[in-house]
């Protein structure tokens, strides 16, 4: 079931840290990347970003409002909170315009699909590192033989996401075919 990963659809750590460098902030990330589950709340507040939760309709998760300031949708449970703030670091990193995180691709133009699509990717590896996985895979090598070793709950608490985004990065990563 576990297979061996393949390097597209990432962005590794030396790329997320050079990112932060074009921020002049790269002793920040360097501080924080080797630790998981990553604070990614206190990275952030680190940056001089301020974090307001909000009680926005549910299907709004958050927002980067331009002026180094993340919103956040309270009502979603932590790990989707967790997800987005990782999301609307990646718009900030990336230099995106100021948007809003919506539920359904479909509503946005091209150019803001593109800019989400990046946007997830960046959360997803800053969240959950293939370097992390590939060290997890290693470690419980002889584990993973047993039949009753859930390797998804491991990683789900290494990293604190939702069971369905790990799923995610785990098949685009391609070290799992699916479930
Ligand atoms: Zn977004």
């Amino acid at each position: 079931m576990v297979g061996k990963r393949q390097s597209f659809n990432d962005y590794p750590k030396d790329y997320i840290g050079n990112l932060f460098k074009d921020k002049g902030k790269q002793d920040i990330y360097d501080k924080y990347k080797e630790k998981y589950p990553l604070d990614i709340e206190a990275l952030i507040k680190e940056l001089d970003i301020k974090i307001e939760y909000k009680d926005f309709p549910d299907g709004i998760s958050g927002r980067f409002n331009g002026n180094n300031v993340i919103e956040v949708n309270k009502c979603h449970s932590l790990t989707r909170q967790r997800f987005t703030l990782a999301h609307e670091l990646g718009h900030y990193l990336k230099q995106h315009e100021g948007n809003c995180h919506r539920q359904s691709l479909l509503t946005y133009n091209s150019k803001e699909q593109i800019e989400e699509s990046e946007a997830n990717l960046f959360a997803r590896s800053i969240l959950m590192p293939a370097d992390e996985i590939d060290n997890f895979f290693q470690e419980y090598k002889d584990s993973m033989q047993k039949e009753n070793f859930n390797f998804i709950k491991h990683l789900v608490e290494k990293f604190n996401v939702s069971t369905d985004a790990l799923k995610v990065r785990l098949i685009t990563l391609g070290f799992v075919e699916g479930w």
